[in-house]
């Protein structure tokens, strides 16, 4: 598997403020991943320094398996990171024709990098009269223009209203499609759902979690069971080897698990051990659940 980026314990001290806290990952050609962190969490910087606008406090980061150097690498990045910011009385197309022309981009680019965004009618109105929905998507353009082998966007759907949230979403899903490696940032866990095939949980500059996103549902989720007799049913599920801990919730018994268990298999050990149970219902935490589980404060 190719790496494009690879992080290793990387620390960012802003004064007395540890924003990062040896962070680790590797970006591999071809999916798309979304660092997910509340606000504050550093995914912001962590994206500042591997783009090289950030200074790291210690650690290491390499790009394309450290075959070229950082600044020669980054030419094969498109990034937005900041607002997106054009001549504003300069129409869609002129300002990509400058950025193209910056670049030494062949002019063709243009249009196909409008079209995929949906702005080719809107190509000759001035970026001045553009919604930020609009603005973000010529963002999007522009990065695309040299064709670069990865996609890093900062919280690309932030201040949008919902129909400028789901066109973008709709454009990182065929970007992505195509076969560009996509790296974004989010505070949002359903937007790294919905477009994600990688995660990397961020809390206070430290990594909480890394893998699929389908992953991180994948617990294995408690029972909710009730007997007439709490006390005994408690110290009797206790027992079992697959079972991590018991809670008592009025009444109700919360079993939480280690290991896979189904319901015959929990019923069939109580029944064995004189427990007839009243109910029973086996429950998974939802992804939004595991999500605050994992970034609240312990
Ligand atoms: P996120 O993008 O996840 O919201 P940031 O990477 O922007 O997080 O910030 C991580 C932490 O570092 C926060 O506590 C933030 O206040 C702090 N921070 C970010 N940039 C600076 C800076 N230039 N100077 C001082 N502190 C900063
Ligand atoms: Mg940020």
């Amino acid at each position: 598997m190719e790496t494009i980026l690879s992080i290793k314990n990387l620390n960012k001290r802003y004064g007395s403020l540890q924003a990062l806290k040896n962070v680790s990952f590797d970006i591999h050609k071809g999916n798309v991943y979304g660092i997910l962190g509340p606000n504050g969490s550093g995914k912001s910087t962590t994206l500042g320094i591997a783009l090289n606008v950030v200074n790291k406090t210690s650690g290491e980061y390499s790009w394309f398996s450290g075959s070229m150097e950082t600044h020669e690498a980054l030419k094969k990045v498109g990034a937005i990171i900041e607002r997106p910011n054009f001549y504003p009385y300069m129409t869609a197309k002129e300002n990509l024709e400058l950025v193209c022309k910056i670049k030494g981009i062949n002019y063709a680019k243009v249009n196909e990098k409008l079209e995929l965004v949906g702005l080719v009618d809107r190509q000759n109105s001035k970026f001045s009269t553009f919604s930020l929905g609009m603005k973000q998507r010529l963002a999007i353009a522009s990065a695309l223009l040299n064709d670069p082998e990865i996609l890093i966007l900062d919280e690309p759907t932030n201040g949008l209203d919902p129909q400028g949230i789901h066109q973008i979403r709709d454009i990182i899903k065929q970007i992505a499609s195509k076969g560009t490696t996509i790296l974004l940032a989010s505070h949002l866990l359903d937007e790294v759902e919905k477009v994600c095939t990688h995660v990397l949980v961020l809390r206070k500059g430290e990594i909480l979690y890394t893998g699929l996103v389908d992953g991180m549902s994948a617990n294995e989720g408690f029972f909710e069971l009730q007997a007439d007799d709490t006390e005994n049913l408690i110290l009797a599920v206790k027992t079992h080897p697959a079972v991590k801990n018991v809670v008592n919730e009025d009444g109700k018994v919360l079993v939480y698990l280690k290991n896979d268990l189904d319901a015959k298999g929990l019923n069939r050990f109580l029944f064995e051990k004189n427990i007839i149970l009243n109910h029973l219902v086996k429950r998974k935490n939802s992804l939004e659940e595991q999500f605050l589980e994992l970034t609240k404060n312990q």
